[in-house]
């Protein structure tokens, strides 16, 4: 966090909308140091709006102890308890705060009024009431609220996925018209890839939104996708920083010129995937309609599908490792009306994806992938493009090895 005691007089005033991931308030030592800090950019004239995460393994810890109950348990008392980790963040800061003589008061999703839709565990924002907000920072009161949850028309708790935080922080800046949204994690910015991955990663000093969600989208988690594409629906400056050390960070922005269009900007990665083939002997694309329709039912998020058809018909898609089992269910009961050939599954692969600031040189960045793959012996099992971006699916195994050499052919190194 920049040194806030020395700030000139044009940057007082200023309201912002700062965001505190798990990691960052991960012990009381944690919450006490970002408590000094708050306070003394308080002191120095900020306007601050806090919100936390819940402590780095909490939502998991909770997540796990549903689980011991039922493993599907009910959406809404899944939320209820999940949204629990928020509310020991926010309590134990504003406490911090107090101490330091400086007035906060802690607040859910519910006090402050962050309305939703009914989706548990997936809810997205619909409005915030800012009527509170604005007259605690009025009455010089920093308001320090739960991330990652709100409250749906019958006021049940819901919350807004993984990673949430970030979007109800941004949703809190966009409604109080703040100067900037602040999202303060373990990195420094938003990298060409992670740099927990790929050590030489290059910080980016700006990104655009359009490039920002694609990144998010395919894995990059230091932004939630919705968070992104909610700051730039209602333009509000969006800036990543990290919490243990002073900079500029990154910005997110509207404007493309950051980057020369067309190259590639980032490699993003998605884990724990695996892929799902099959022969579709009888050709006919009807019950495939069937499959997919009942996998969008039961909410299961397919990608890179490809069907390819000479003699016979092959249909391959990736899934979540975690619904491989109802999906292999679903093609079971499939196959009991239709002939689907053998059924053919794989765990334990990683898709990849390069994104560009941009249209993508599509046969260009393909040569080029598959040549530096090729060389390490890497086989591709999926391949797709689009606009900005290709995406590959390889062996989990060769992960840190593929991106290592991708960043560097890509001159992601240099940038
Ligand atoms: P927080 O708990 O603060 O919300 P997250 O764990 O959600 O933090 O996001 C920060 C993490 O995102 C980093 O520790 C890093 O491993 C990961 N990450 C993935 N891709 C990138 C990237 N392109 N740039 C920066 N961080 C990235
Ligand atoms: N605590 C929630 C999670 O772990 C939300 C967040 O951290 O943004 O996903
Ligand atoms: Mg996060």
């Amino acid at each position: 966090m920049p040194n806030q005691e020395k700030l000139s007089p044009a940057q007082t005033h200023k309201l912002y909308v700062k965001k505190f991931g798990g990691t960052s308030v991960g012990s009381i030592e944690r919450i006490e140091v970002l408590a000094e800090q708050i306070a003394a950019a308080h002191r120095a004239g900020i306007r601050q709006v806090i919100v936390l995460s819940a402590m780095a393994g909490e939502t998991n810890r909770l997540i796990a102890l549903g689980g011991q109950i039922d493993p599907h348990g009910n959406a809404r008392e899944m939320d209820m308890l999940i949204s629990t980790g928020e509310q020991i963040s926010i309590a134990l800061m504003a406490m911090a705060l107090q101490k330091r003589g400086v007035k906060a008061v802690s607040l859910t999703g519910d006090q402050v009024q962050i309305h939703t839709n009914s989706q548990f565990g997936r809810a997205s924002i619909e409005r915030v009431d800012t009527d509170y907000l604005e007259s605690l920072l009025a009455s010089d009161i920093i308001p320090v609220v739960a991330g990652f949850q709100g409250r749906n028309p019958h006021g049940d708790v819901t919350t807004l996925g993984r990673g949430g935080s970030d979007t109800t922080a941004v949703a809190l800046a966009v409604a109080l018209s703040a100067d900037e949204c602040q999202i303060y994690t373990d990195v420094c910015g938003v990298f060409t890839t992670d740099p927990n991955l790929e050590p030489a990663a290059r910080r980016l000093s700006c990104i655009s939104f359009t490039t920002m969600y694609e990144m998010a989208r395919l894995g990059a988690k230091v932004l939630h996708p919705d968070s992104v594409a909610y700051a730039e629906r209602f333009k509000v400056p969006l800036r990543v920083l990290s919490s243990f050390e002073s900079g500029e960070g990154t910005l997110i922005c509207v404007d493309e010129a950051c980057h020369i269009s067309g190259n590639v900007v980032g490699i993003a990665v998605s884990r724990d995937l695996a892929m799902v083939s099959f022969e579709d002997a009888d050709k006919s694309t009807e019950p495939l309609g069937k499959l997919f329709q009942q996998l969008s039912v039961l909410g299961v998020e397919t990608d890179l599908l490809s069907k390819t058809q000479t003699d016979s018909s092959s249909v391959s898609f990736t899934v979540s490792e975690a619904w491989l089992e109802q999906v292999l269910l679903e093609l079971d009961g499939l196959s009991q009306t239709v002939n689907l050939g053998s059924v053919f599954y794989e765990r334990d692969l990683v898709r990849i994806s390069l994104v560009a600031s941009g249209s993508l040189a599509k046969t260009d960045v393909a040569a080029k992938v598959f040549d530096v793959l090729g060389k390490l012996g890497i086989h591709v099992k999926l391949i797709s493009t689009s606009e900005i971006k290709l995406a590959l699916v390889i062996p989990q195994k060769y992960l840190q090895m593929a991106v290592c050499a991708l960043h560097h052919a890509f001159g992601l190194n240099e940038l």
